[in-house]
């Protein structure tokens, strides 16, 4: 395996069969495999999480495997063991930097010095941009390029959250290949087997995943789900403080995990999660308020204390803070500066009560 990122997570292929929840997907990349029918560019589009990385790695699997065993590579030809190992020549992975700055126009670039020769095998190369959307303009642009005349036996993956993201000229040089949110079950049944969780727990993490395995696995680590409780009150407080404390309180939040090994991914990604449990918190009270019934809370075992906190709230001030919470995540995504995004959105979130706070 190439891959541009030093940082190099461990990503042994899976087959298809061990991955649940994409059956459409899987169906169609195996039958284009069978019929012979590929084509030189994938867009694997959906949000993280939820097996698009996996998918385009078991389909590189298959696709280069010697002897294929149901409609999977069979992990023990020459190059199944090269891609276990990950030392297959053909298998090109390119992944934003350390620091999440973004793909680079260098790591394009290395794309099109593969492009220049034959696969290695003499099979297929596939080259996975992961996510897409965190190319550069440059670098969006000289990907064009290589997208404009791909040599035979080169296939491109890229995942992306959204095509929108992407220049219109990159999404309709490749095939669209949806992946949909797990449904809520398969992610319960995962995390028993898988995690030993007990269900009731089981229950909880995954409707707080909005359907992403990834999601629920993080949520499942790492006391993030004790922390769940700590931000909710957090959050029931931010009402109650002044700006000058807000603006501490922003500067704790985004200095998470102060140690030298926590890089600002890991951060982002805790940003991402408190902001997703702030969400669906304001969600329950809202469809408290609505419905007047818990039935379908996602925190469920906070019940009691969503009924002593919904009458601080106006129907009108929590959608203020979810479009509030909703600005922050897309800010987030767009990779901007963490403690300015954590100030605005608290004290957003304190503007969107007041006047209305009871
Ligand atoms: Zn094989």
């Amino acid at each position: 395996m190439n891959t541009t990122n030093t940082t190099n997570i461990s990503m042994s292929p899976k087959l298809f069969k061990e991955i649940i929840g994409q059956d459409k997907a899987i169906t169609f990349l195996k039958r284009i495999i069978a019929g012979d029918t590929i084509a030189p560019a994938y867009l694997f589009t959906g949000i993280q999480g939820i097996g698009k990385t996996t998918t385009a790695m078991a389909f590189a699997l298959l696709i280069n495997c010697m002897d294929p065993v149901d409609g999977d590579g069979c992990k023990r030809c020459s190059s199944c063991k090269k891609m276990i190992d990950g030392n297959h020549p053909d298998l090109i992975i390119i992944e934003p930097d350390k620091n999440k700055k973004g793909i680079g126009i260098n790591q394009i670039r290395e794309i099109n010095r593969h492009l220049a020769f034959s696969p290695a095998l003499e099979r297929y190369r596939i080259i996975i941009v992961d996510p897409a959307e965190k190319m550069t303009d440059e670098a969006a642009n000289a990907f064009l390029k290589a997208l404009e005349e791909p040599p035979p036996h080169n296939i491109f993956i890229l995942n992306v959250r959204d095509p929108g993201e992407l220049l219109l000229t990159i999404v309709s040089r490749c095939q669209k290949v949806p992946f949909k949110p797990l449904p809520i079950e398969a992610i319960v049944n995962w995390l028993i087997k898988e995690e030993n969780m007990d269900k009731e727990k089981a229950e909880i993490v995954a409707k707080l995943s909005e359907g992403s395995l990834g999601r629920a696995i993080k949520l499942s680590k790492d006391g993030l789900f004790t922390n769940r409780v700590h931000w909710i009150t957090m959050l029931n407080n931010v009402i109650n403080k002044s700006s000058d404390m807000l603006i501490d309180l922003a500067r704790e939040l985004s200095g998470f995990g102060k140690s030298s090994a926590a890089n600002k991914e890991i951060k982002d990604d805790n940003i991402a999660l408190m902001l997703g449990i702030w969400k669906s918190w304001y969600r329950d009270i809202l469809f408290f308020k609505l419905e007047g019934q818990i039935g379908l809370m996602l925190n469920s075992d906070l019940s009691n204390h969503l009924k002593n906190v919904s009458a601080l709230y106006t129907v009108e001030a929590l959608m203020r803070s979810l479009a509030v919470i909703a600005r922050a995540e897309h800010d987030l995504m767009d990779n901007r500066n963490a403690l300015l995004l954590l100030e605005r959105s608290l004290l957003g979130l304190k503007r969107a009560v007041k006047g209305s706070y009871v």
